[in-house]
């Protein structure tokens, strides 16, 4: 079974990355063949600093990697090591409709925050596609967040499987973990990066203490009952088990539960959930050298995987000489 997810580095991973994504493709690298990758091309839509993005780049493999994925059994790779990626975007691009991207939420909701796009925005969904279908995954692994994106995906196989007559490419199944499906941020939208609301598992704990407390509440003062369904209690939530919840919620509904309490509890639980992996990471930031080493036989894994499908899909459209 082939396992396919990518990851943006568009800024630094956050807890919302790590149990939407990351944990998930962790877990993964045990059923199947897992194809990961730091998606730096998709970054060049909200980042235009190049040192950045090569930090981020960085950041990213070692969050990866100290979260336990494993590079023997897992395919890690930078997305720009394998440029052969924006060809099959080209090809995929003639087959997509403009009123499919133009119902992308993703763009919407950019446009709707005032962003000025530009077309590698709006084309966004067309380079995921050529990501996804490079490979023929059988499971993408996503958030919530990135289901309609699969399901272009799915759009874009199947136009261009008609258009030239011929099964090139498998229609990818979704993943989704129902139980962590959106973590909320410190303001209760979404957690994003470029929201600007995260919780960062490496951060130093100076920098998240401050971040956990300004998560926000209601107004409750702390005799009284309060609502669980509010962001401090979904986010305490991820590092508690359920015996621990339903403690944890009966006291709330009581009364008698101060939200900094709680929050200071947060904070202990992810810096023990974090902890080991903290040290794993500090140790591996050491040796740039192997990291990139990584990084390097995963795109050339990734490629021997890849070549076969897009020559097929070059072949299909008449693309080349044919030879
Ligand atoms: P950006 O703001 O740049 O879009 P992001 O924080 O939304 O960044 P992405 O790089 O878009 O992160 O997403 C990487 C992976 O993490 C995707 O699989 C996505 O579904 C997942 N993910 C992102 N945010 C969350 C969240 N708040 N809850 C659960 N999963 C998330
Ligand atoms: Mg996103």
């Amino acid at each position: 079974m082939r396992i396919l997810s990518g990851i943006q580095p568009s800024g630094v991973a956050h807890i919302g990355n790590y149990f939407g994504a990351m944990r998930q493709h962790v877990a993964l690298q045990d059923e199947g063949e897992g194809t990961y990758f730091i998606a730096d091309y998709h970054s060049m839509t909200s980042l235009r600093d190049p040192a950045q993005r090569r930090d981020f780049v960085q950041e990213y493999v070692l969050d990866y990697l100290a979260c336990g994925l494993d590079p023997k059994r897992a395919i890690l790779y930078r997305q720009s090591d394998v440029p052969e990626v924006c060809e099959l975007t080209w090809l995929l691009t003639t087959v997509t409709p403009m009123g499919l991207l133009q119902r992308a939420h993703s763009y919407k909701d950019k446009i709707a925050q005032g962003i000025q796009p530009d077309h590698g925005l709006f084309a966004y969904p067309v380079l995921m596609a050529a990501d996804i279908l490079q490979y023929n995954p059988d499971v993408v692994p996503v958030g919530q967040d990135q289901k309609q994106h699969l399901e272009m995906t799915r759009d874009i196989a199947t136009k261009f499987n008609q258009a030239y007559d011929r099964e090139v490419f498998k229609l990818p199944e979704p993943h989704i973990l129902k139980d962590v499906a959106v973590v909320p941020g410190v303001d209760g939208q979404k957690m994003s990066k470029s929201y600007d609301n995260t919780l960062c598992m490496f951060w130093p704990q100076k920098k998240l203490k401050k971040a956990v407390m300004g998560i926000v509440t209601d107004s409750t003062p702390v005799e009284e009952p309060k609502s669980t369904d509010q962001t401090v209690f979904q986010l305490w939530s991820l590092f508690a088990d359920e015996v621990e919840q339903e403690a944890m919620f009966a006291h709330a509904q009581r009364g008698g539960l101060g939200y900094g309490d709680v929050k200071k509890d947060l904070l202990k639980r992810m810096l023990e959930h974090f902890g080991p992996m903290r040290e794993k990471r500090d140790e591996l930031a050491k040796h740039p050298d192997e990291v990139e080493d990584v990084l390097a036989d995963g795109a050339r894994r990734a490629r021997e995987i890849s070549g076969p499908i897009l020559a097929e899909a070059r072949e299909a459209a008449g693309l080349g000489s044919g030879a």
